[in-house]
């Protein structure tokens, strides 16, 4: 599976969980937002592991074949 990864800048408060999580995948920038490798370098696992460790959600995560979103879970019912 290939994932998507979207940083929404405006959520993220630099706690930098993300970066320990996923350290190939995710770098913070000189205004301490968290940003996304060229080539991303960890497993999807990780990179899951990583989205869902980020206090504000700012971190969504899509399939990028069929498009469905992986992270934040949409809430079904
Ligand atoms: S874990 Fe979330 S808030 Fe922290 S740096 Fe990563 S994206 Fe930003």
């Amino acid at each position: 599976m290939k994932v998507k990864i979207t940083v929404i800048r405006d959520l993220c408060i630099g706690a930098g969980t993300c970066v320990v999580q996923a350290p190939n995948t995710f770098e913070l920038d000189n205004e301490n937002i968290a940003i996304v490798k060229d080539i991303p370098g960890d497993s999807v696992q990780a990179i899951i592991a990583a989205a869902k460790s980020c206090p504000t959600l700012a971190i969504i995560l899509d399939d990028e074949e069929t498009g469905k979103r992986i992270w934040p879970e949409e809430k079904e019912g």
